[in-house]
């Protein structure tokens, strides 16, 4: 012990001296090694941590508590264009915002943001905005506060994040607009427990629910069980299967809609998973189309006025009714039907009434004809078919009971008016062989019908067929008739109640080749059904104002006009020409008119009278009495002359009402100041009862009858033709022959 004592004495306190040096040597020496680690880690941390800083993609500042920058990465100087000045350590937030403005990536007041920046911060609180900055970028900002004061602030420019995102919803907005307005029925189920999660507007209308009583609701909560079932059923038929279901058109009972037709679609939606997750239904509405194909399959087969079957209906009826007669060995009769006077009713009642008058015989045939099939083929023309029963007599029963509709007046806005009926009836076998030609036929009879006296029934007879026949031939040789120089004028004579001729009507004759001298009543018709009456009636025009311009007593000369003339062309320009070129003056010509030229598009009729009454000639108003308002119109149109029609005349002595009539026309012309002639006076006995109702002036056999003008020539004051073609004065032409004119006197106006 003591020597341990004493070696601590002496030498053991060197050698712990010594030992205690090179210890604290050691330490010294790891004592430095440890600072010289230290301070290299510590360098490789701040190199890692700037690395780290550097490499962020947001910018990255930190503040102290008194708003004064500790440290900033390199992309917080890069984003705002910031130098390494403006971002060195120590900088106030206030004089980073300035050096930003400078840079125009900061439209604040500095020094207003500064303040309440500190004032969130000393809050303690981390708030998150977005910014826009003028140079039009995003940029994402948050600000979080440090333990201990102070704050760290990312910012992370969001643009293109931001852009992505924008259109990524203005496509789904879009989508979701589309689905919305789409006009097809989009209905979606989720499958778990097949409940509405969208359904879009077509949806609501359909089912006429709104969208709030379907969504999250079931089938079963919605429909009636029968419908919910089948739609169930579809849809797990849809998710059994994996492939689309198509249900094709079916009825189906809507809540708030009615009965829909409809064609449905299913499919069902996989998620990420491969599993169903929704069904997705297309519903078609096909009511309205299915409505559509209906009316035009109906209307195909139907007059869409009358509601009546039309003419491609009745040519299948016929067809299948022939069939049917030729199996059976039975006769079937056509009965074509055709309203009175329809024109004129259209013409002076106007379309409107026309349309009423169509739909009420309509009505009445379809009630009268009994089962019997009847159709309207168009215009005023309606057809029956009779097929059961033995012909003619059952067609005949038919006819009567149609032609009683007639009866009875219809009622047009308060005006009663009595249309009348005329029936062409043709029988099968009999009169024809097949559809075709019992059609022409039942035709060709009721043209006889009512040319002979309209409100008649007429049965086929063959040589009605030759007529028909005869009539379109006549059309044919008409065409060529100006051209072949085969018309002719004839004039007869108008003079005053004393005999004394004032003038000619000039009438059309037609110089057949083969079939002689044909009337006007025969060719004029057809000349207007043609349209040639254009060409006609202005060679009529030219003629007849040739021939008045060269008599030597200036006579007045009255043409006839058609109605067909005034629809087409310029008549008072034709009619200027005409007189300009024949030198005829206008005061000596007189246009005789119908009523027929006066129905119809009124205003344009007034419109060319007038011009023509400019031009100075007199408009005489034809055929007096004979049409349906001949009254008021002598008010509303500019008339020189009343003729009275010849039927009066004609009927003088058979009844007292067309004396009656005859008085109350003069009594009117006399009223109106208008001179009032009548036509057909054959005899003295009617010309002196007219000249006994003050009547004065007159045409007719009595005067003279029409002829050519060489039979009129003393009375024109042109010398007597030359001896070879003999024409005689009228006495002596007269005393000759009945048919020539007589004439007492003559006057020049
Ligand atoms: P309208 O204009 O009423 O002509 C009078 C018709 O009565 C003429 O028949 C004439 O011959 C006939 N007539 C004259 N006096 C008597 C008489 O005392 N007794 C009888 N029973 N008849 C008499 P027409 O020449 O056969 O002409 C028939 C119709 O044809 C004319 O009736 C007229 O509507 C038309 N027409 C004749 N020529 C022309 C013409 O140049 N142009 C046009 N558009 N129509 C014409
Ligand atoms: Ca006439
Ligand atoms: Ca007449």
């Amino acid at each position: 012990m003591d020597r341990v004592l004493n070696l601590a004495n002496e030498q053991d306190w060197r050698v712990v001296g010594l030992a205690a040096t090179v210890c604290l040597v050691v330490l010294c020496l790891a004592a430095l090694y440890d600072r010289r680690r230290l301070r290299a880690n510590l360098i490789t941390q701040r190199q890692t941590f700037n690395a780290a800083l550097n490499n962020m993609n947001q910018g990255l500042c930190m503040f102290d508590a008194s708003a004064h920058l500790v440290l900033s990465n390199d992309r917080y100087a890069e984003m705002y264009r910031l130098s390494p000045d403006d971002v060195r350590p120590g900088r106030t937030l206030r004089e980073l915002c300035e050096a930003r403005r400078a840079t125009g990536t900061f439209a604040e007041d500095p020094e207003v943001y500064s303040r309440d920046m500190a004032a969130r911060v000393a809050q303690g609180k981390t708030n998150q905005v977005m910014v826009d900055l003028a140079d039009g970028r995003t940029v994402s900002m948050v600000n979080r506060s440090v333990p201990g004061g102070g704050w760290v602030a990312t910012h992370e420019d969001v643009t293109e994040r931001r852009r992505a995102e924008n259109e990524l919803d203005r496509t789904r907005r879009f989508l979701d607009s589309v689905i919305e307005n789409v006009p097809t029925t989009i209905v979606v189920k989720e499958t778990l427990e097949g409940r509405y999660v969208l359904v879009n507007r077509a949806a609501e209308q359909m089912w006429g629910l709104s969208r709030k009583d379907i969504i999250g609701r079931t089938s079963h909560e919605i429909f009636p069980k029968r419908d919910a079932d089948m739609i169930v059923e579809h849809d797990d038929e849809v998710l059994r299967s994996g492939e689309q279901l198509l249900v094709d058109e079916h009825a189906f009972t809507t809540p708030g809609n009615g009965t829909r037709m409809l064609i449905a679609r299913r499919l069902a939606i996989y998620g990420l998973d491969r599993k169903p997750q929704y069904t997705l239904g297309v519903i078609e509405d096909v009511t309205e189309r299915k409505r559509a194909e209906a009316t035009i399959a109906h209307m195909a087969h139907h007059d869409t006025l009358t509601g009546l079957p039309n003419r491609t209906a009745f040519s299948q009826c016929l067809d299948a009714t022939l069939d049917q007669a030729i199996v059976s060995d039975d006769s079937i009769a056509v009965l074509s039907i055709d309203l009175d006077r329809f024109k004129e009713i259209n013409d002076v009642f106007g379309h409107p009434a026309g349309d009423v008058v169509l739909r009420e015989m309509g009505r009445r045939l379809d009630l009268a004809a009994q089962g019997a099939f009847i159709a309207r083929l168009g215009g005023d023309e309606f057809i029956v078919i009779s097929a059961n029963g033995p012909q003619p007599a059952t067609a005949e029963a038919l006819a009567e009971r149609l032609l009683d509709t007639a009866v009875e007046e219809i009622d047009i806005g308060g005006k009663l008016l009595r249309v009348g009926l005329s029936m062409g009836v043709a029988v099968f076998p009999t009169d024809a062989a097949d559809g075709t030609t019992l059609l022409a036929h039942a035709d060709a009879a009721l043209y006889r019908a009512k040319s002979e006296a309209r409100g008649t029934i007429r049965f086929f007879e063959p040589d009605m067929d030759k007529r028909l026949r005869e009539r379109r031939l006549l059309q044919q040789d008409l065409r060529g008739a100006i051209e072949r120089n085969e018309l002719r004028l004839h004039y007869q004579p108008q003079a005053l109640i004393d005999g004394t001729v004032i003038g000619f009507e000039a009438l059309v004759r037609w110089q057949h080749p083969e079939r002689g001298m044909i009337s006007p009543a025969s060719f004029i018709p057809v000349a207007e059904d043609s349209g040639l009456i254009i060409p006609l009636g202005e060679w009529i025009l030219r003629e007849a104002c040739r021939e008045a311009a060269s008599w030597p007593n200036r006579l007045q000369i009255a043409i006839n006009l058609s109605p067909v003339q005034f629809q087409h062309g310029d008549l008072p320009g034709l009619v200027h020409s005409v007189l300009l070129e024949t030198g005829l003056e206008a005061k000596r010509l007189e246009l005789e008119i119908t009523e027929g030229v006066l129905i119809g598009d009124q205003d344009r009729a007034i419109s060319i009278l007038r011009r023509l009454k400019l031009l100075g000639l007199c408009i005489a108003m034809d055929d007096f009495g004979t049409g349906y308002s001949s009254l008021s119109y002598l008010q509303a149109f500019p008339i020189d002359k009343i003729k009275i029609d010849q039927s009066f005349v004609a009927n003088l002595d058979r009844s007292p009402q067309p004396a009656a009539i005859i008085r109350a026309v003069i009594g009117l012309g006399r009223g109106l100041d208008l001179p009032v002639m009548v036509e057909g006076v054959e005899t003295i006995t009617q010309r002196d009862f007219l000249a006994a109702e003050g009547c004065t002036e007159i045409q007719g056999y009595l005067i003279g009858r029409p002829a050519p003008i060489e039979n009129y020539a003393a009375v024109v004051g042109r010398d007597a033709p030359a001896p070879s073609a003999p024409a005689p004065s009228a006495q002596a032409a007269f005393a000759a022959s009945p048919e020539a004119p007589r004439i007492t006197k003559h006057a020049a106006v």
